[in-house]
């Protein structure tokens, strides 16, 4: 049986309905198409799936012209899971050998790795109790970060955080958004395997939170170690720390994952009032509203002109609200960000502000 058909009547509510959620698509917007719009690209899925579409490499091109950014869910009154639907029909399509994208391409081992990684991290520990997994190949490939996120945990009196060998370990997040379904299982049993004994995983990538907690056990690769995103580990942290709050117009960006995927909101917003002197500034659209910038959903592999415009997006409503620097706690945000802004703007993971309130003039 096709991946497809239990998602029948799914599919078929969308292509009867008015597209009520276009509005909401920062696809759509940025590529100003019908067809990629939530309904367009479901109403694809369903013609694939009663076969009045024949589901060719050029079909299945359409498929990846979603960042999985559930702005459409929020926006649609039956809370229709359309990030679901075409991360399922993009495993159909990869299923039946339609791979406009080369499986390669998802699977970031061979990503260069910053050489403080050969050196050992000064906390570096085979089998730590918690442990440290940054989760995203950019924080792989340059590692400061990681290691201003250890630095802070030692400034901190936190003793117990560490990376070990997982550390380095792509959790395969952009593999199950590109649809290689079965090479995702197999790289979730090996970083299961790669955690050993940890009590606590402490995640800094929001996209890698989510397909720990949420995809992870649908493979029945669920960790038993407790898994914290690292603005929840670090906030208790930094309660009595000493700071010196760092000045100037810094806006914060929701990242989708974080926003919509697990309705966090406030506690990011906590840390940076922690180590701001002035709350951080609002963008025109955040928190459940907040707008994609194409760093997630593998967007960025799959359509990089489109995921480069909605970083576009993202840095105006920056400059609009009068922002001199913008932070988000997910480093999948962060490239497309900084390469959208060029001189115009300062975009930072949120852990180099922290780092920077914290290490004072050491920074
Ligand atoms: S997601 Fe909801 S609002 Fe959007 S097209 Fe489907 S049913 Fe309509
Ligand atoms: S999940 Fe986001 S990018 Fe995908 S169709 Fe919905 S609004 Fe558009």
């Amino acid at each position: 049986m096709s991946r497809l058909s239990p998602l029948h009547d799914a599919l078929t509510l969308c292509t009867f309905c008015p597209s009520l959620c276009h509005h909401a698509c920062p696809v759509a917007a940025v590529e100003g198409r019908d067809t990629v719009t939530p309904w367009g690209l479901v109403s694809l899925v369903h013609h694939i799936e009663t076969g009045s579409v024949r589901l060719t490499d050029d079909v299945a091109h359409t498929l990846y012209r979603c960042s999985g950014c559930r702005a459409c869910t929020e926006a649609c009154l039956h809370g229709q899971d359309v990030e679901g639907i075409l991360f399922t029909a993009r495993a159909e399509a990869v299923a039946r050998g339609r791979r406009p994208h080369a499986r390669e391409r998802f699977q970031h081992d061979q990503a260069p790795r910053d050489p403080w990684w050969e050196t050992g991290p000064a906390r570096f520990h085979p089998d730590p109790t918690v442990l440290l997994l940054p989760g995203h190949r950019d924080l792989v490939s340059d590692a400061t970060a990681v290691r201003k996120t250890l630095r802070l945990c030692e400034r901190l009196d936190e003793a117990e955080l560490a990376c070990a060998d997982a550390s380095l370990l792509d959790v395969g997040y952009d593999l199950w958004a590109a649809g290689y379904r079965d090479e995702f299982a197999l790289r979730a049993e090996r970083l299961r395997q790669a955690v050993g004994d940890a009590a606590v995983v402490v995640v800094m990538s929001a996209e890698a939170l989510y397909a720990l907690k949420v995809i992870y056990p649908q493979v029945n690769q669920a960790l038993a170690a407790q898994v914290l995103h690292v603005s929840d580990f670090l906030l208790p942290l930094l309660s009595g720390a000493v700071v010196s709050r760092v000045g100037g117009a810094v806006g914060y960006h929701d990242s989708c994952h974080l926003a919509r995927h697990f309705g966090v909101f406030d506690v990011p917003r906590e840390l940076l009032r922690r180590v701001l002197e002035r709350p951080p500034i609002e963008l025109r659209q955040r928190e459940a509203d907040t707008f994609c910038c194409g760093g997630t959903g593998c967007l960025g592999i799959t359509a990089p002109q489109t995921a480069a415009a909605m970083s576009e997006e993202v840095v105006q409503m920056a400059l609009e609200a009068g922002c001199e620097r913008l932070v988000t706690f997910a480093p999948e945000c962060v490239g497309g960000l900084r390469a959208a802004a060029g001189e115009r703007l300062r975009v930072d993971g949120a852990i180099t502000l922290i780092d920077e309130a914290v290490a004072g003039d050491e920074a």
